[in-house]
């Protein structure tokens, strides 16, 4: 299938290479001059996939002058996999749809490890026919593709996700530091957590402890992972969806202030699991 896809950073670029493997003919596009790049790789495309940083640049890309839909034929499914939040990936479906292009969100959860290895998680938004069309091109680049629903359901799952891994994260971090500052060796207590009821992804896989999990980033001075400034904006959309529905998120408010004050210190790029710094020094 010829695959247009746009956006190759930390995500998008093993995405595409993995699309390629699979046997497609992708056309790849990233940033300069961007939006004439995005209609030009839309043209003659049979699907469109996108993987941007932030709403503000889905928009650019789909709806400029030049932007995708500028280019792209009529009938071709769009795909953005990007984490934005519900609301734009309806305006963008419904300006597609005015035009006869079927849209879809698709964010990802598995990060940079999941991109590279092809064993992406992609929580979709689109109807039942759609997904279906686009099952066998998702499934070059992930393992799990889960039908949320109708447009935009695939960000809310991402959004409510990461609004509970930002959440755990801060948890676990307290609990650790809690825990050698009254004097238990870490270890011993994060196994002990690894297998109690406090376990969770952010204890038992990426424990933000430096030297309990080999393979977290704590046990490489935080480096690689999913970075805390990407953490900050996920949780500025579940906090700003949250306003619009009228939901108190009380942890996620507060975890949101907390990434925010991690990246005011310069540790914006770290892996988020660095937030273990905000409760002194390791
Ligand atoms: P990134 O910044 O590495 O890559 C984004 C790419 O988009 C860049 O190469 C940039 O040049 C390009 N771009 C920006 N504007 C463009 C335009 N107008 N035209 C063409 N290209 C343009 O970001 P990433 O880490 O790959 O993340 C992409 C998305 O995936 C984000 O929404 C992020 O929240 C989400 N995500 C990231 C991870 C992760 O671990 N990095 C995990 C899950 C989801």
């Amino acid at each position: 299938m010829k695959i247009a896809f746009i956006g190759l950073g930390h995500m998008g670029g093993p995405m595409a290479a993995n699309l390629l493997k699979a046997g497609h003919a992708v056309t790849a596009f990233d940033l300069v001059p961007a939006a004439l790049e995005a209609a030009k790789a839309a043209e003659g495309a049979e699907v469109v996939i996108t993987m941007l940083p932030a709403a503000q640049h889905v928009k650019t890309v789909y709806l400029d002058d030049d932007g995708v839909l500028a280019g792209v034929a009529k009938g071709v499914p769009l795909v953005d996999s990007s984490t934005i939040d519900p609301a734009t990936a309806k305006l963008v479906a419904a300006a597609a749809a005015k035009q006869g292009n079927p849209f879809a969100d698709a964010p990802v959860s598995s990060g940079g490890g999941g991109a590279q290895a092809g064993t992406l998680t992609f929580m979709v938004g689109a109807g039942e026919a759609l997904f279906e069309t686009l099952r066998p091109v998702l499934s070059g680049m992930g393992k799990n593709m889960v039908r949320c629903g109708e447009t935009g359901t695939g960000q809310i799952a991402k959004t409510c996700n990461n609004l509970l891994l930002g959440i755990s994260m801060i948890g676990v971090a307290e609990a650790m530091k809690l825990g050698e500052t009254l004097g238990i060796d870490p270890a011993k207590l994060a196994s002990i957590v690894n297998t109690s009821t406090g376990r969770c992804w952010s204890s038992d896989t990426c424990n933000p402890y430096p030297g309990i999990i080999e393979t977290a980033p704590a046990s490489r001075g935080y480096s690689g992972g999913f970075g805390a400034d990407l953490m900050l904006k996920d949780l500025g959309l579940a906090v700003d969806a949250a306003r619009g529905a009228k939901q108190p998120v009380f942890m996620g408010a507060l975890a949101q202030q907390l990434y925010q004050s991690m990246s005011q210190q310069g540790l914006g790029g770290i892996d988020f699991s660095g937030i273990i710094k905000l409760y002194g020094k390791n």
